[in-house]
């Protein structure tokens, strides 16, 4: 076993199922491809799954479009943001969060990150009170929630209106209630790396009618508004509709037609991942170097991928460890890197904001590995993965 090899892919994902199949071709021969080009009495795949998603995730409303970027960004200007307001977003997410924020013309002020790789509710706290900002973005950046309940408290007490960002947390729950359900809005995304693959594509849910007449205009529904399947009734919509730009990000049909069978196998690949996670932290939890995130009692989580720092190491070592692990086939990602490289940047290369100052985040970051779990590995995939990494680990010092 000493120099076993991984030779699978981090990036293959599951085929989609034969009934998505299936469906897609029934829309492709249907010629209607565009969500509101319906027959007589049709609903249509875009419809069917903002119904069925709705009922999944217990929200109110819900509103397909083209990418969770554009939920934020159309969540963002629902909620009324404007030019020049301070949205406060986590120091440690994905560059469409600062880019939503940055494209509705608003600007990011980032809250620290703490060494669970949850939104440092201390410094989120201070950050409310100086009363600047109207929004909190919150991401829960690779599946990590901090204290939900703790958070809304805090943004309660100081006028700030909460967006969820659950790109990671799509199943999630937080004692007991789902992650998407706390703030104003949730914001998903079923970019193909996330819990259901349509390539692109993004959902928003909120519970708020108003926001949700706002936002599915906003999303490009014309005066087609009451062809949705979980939206507001039409009186939400009778002066906002003279008042709300279309900006043109409707999900089309194809895409929705393979969500909505994907949808009913979401329980069971949650538990597919968690089986993934728990198998890879089972056996890096014995390595002392290794520090993985707690995972809180009141924590339901989706383990899609796995986090984990060594924060012994330095620069030079993260960067050999990276390459000792690339040699056995073990792909990791590491947030301490200078350059942003793949999916991977952070808020020192997102220099169109205001420069940051976040000592703990960079410290936390500098260490810090990452790896996604897709569903294409075996039980015995995870088990060598994780071994090699700990070896590697427990060499000593690369
Ligand atoms: C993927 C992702 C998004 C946005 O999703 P897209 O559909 O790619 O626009 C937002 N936030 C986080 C944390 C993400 O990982």
């Amino acid at each position: 076993m000493s120099e076993s090899i991984f030779k699978g892919s981090f990036t293959q994902q599951e085929a989609i199922p034969e009934d998505a199949i299936e469906a897609a071709v029934a829309v492709l021969r249907s010629g209607r491809l565009h969500r509101y080009n319906l027959a007589e009495g049709e609903t249509g795949s875009v419809a069917g799954l903002e119904r069925e998603y709705a009922k999944w995730q217990g929200s109110r409303f819900c509103l397909a479009v083209t990418s969770g970027g554009q939920a934020l960004q159309i969540a963002l200007r629902a909620a009324g943001v404007k030019p020049g307001d301070e949205i406060l977003t986590n120091a440690f997410t994905l560059a469409p969060v600062p880019g939503a924020i940055a494209a509705v013309g608003a600007r990011a002020v980032l809250v620290e990150t703490d060494e669970n790789l949850r939104l440092d509710l201390g410094d989120f706290e201070q950050k409310a009170q100086t009363g600047r900002a109207r929004v909190l973005l919150a991401s829960h950046m690779r599946g990590h929630l901090c204290d939900m309940d703790r958070l809304m408290a805090i943004a309660d007490a100081n006028g700030i209106v909460v967006i969820e960002d659950c790109a990671h947390t799509m199943g999630a729950k937080w004692n007991g209630k789902r992650s998407g359900n706390f703030g104003l809005a949730g914001c998903f995304s079923t970019q193909t790396y996330k819990h259901m693959n349509s390539g692109e594509g993004g959902l928003l849910t909120s519970g708020d009618p108003e926001f949700m007449a706002r936002a599915t205009i906003l999303s490009g529904s014309y005066m087609l508004y009451e062809r949705h399947g979980a939206g507001p009734a039409s009186e939400a919509f009778q002066d906002l509709r003279y008042q709300t730009p279309n900006c043109s990000a409707r999900l089309d049909s194809l895409r929705a037609s393979i969500l909505l069978p994907q949808l009913q196998n979401l329980e069971s690949s949650i538990k597919r991942w968690n089986e993934h996670y728990n198998t890879v932290a089972g056996i890096l939890k014995d390595c002392s170097a290794i520090v993985l995130p707690e995972r809180p009692a009141k924590e339901e989580m989706v383990g899609s991928s796995i986090q984990f720092r060594i924060p012994d190491y330095q620069s030079e070592d993260c960067k050999r460890f990276l390459e000792l692990c690339a040699q056995r086939g073990v792909e990791l990602k590491w947030f301490g890197a200078e350059e942003p490289a793949g999916f991977t940047s952070g808020h020192h290369s997102w220099r169109y904001l205001d420069s940051q100052n976040l000592p703990q985040t960079d410290c936390i970051l500098s260490t810090l590995f990452d790896m996604r779990l897709p569903l294409t590995f075996s039980s015995e995939d995870c088990q060598l993965i994780a071994q090699i990494i700990a070896e590697i680990v427990k060499k000593g010092r690369v």
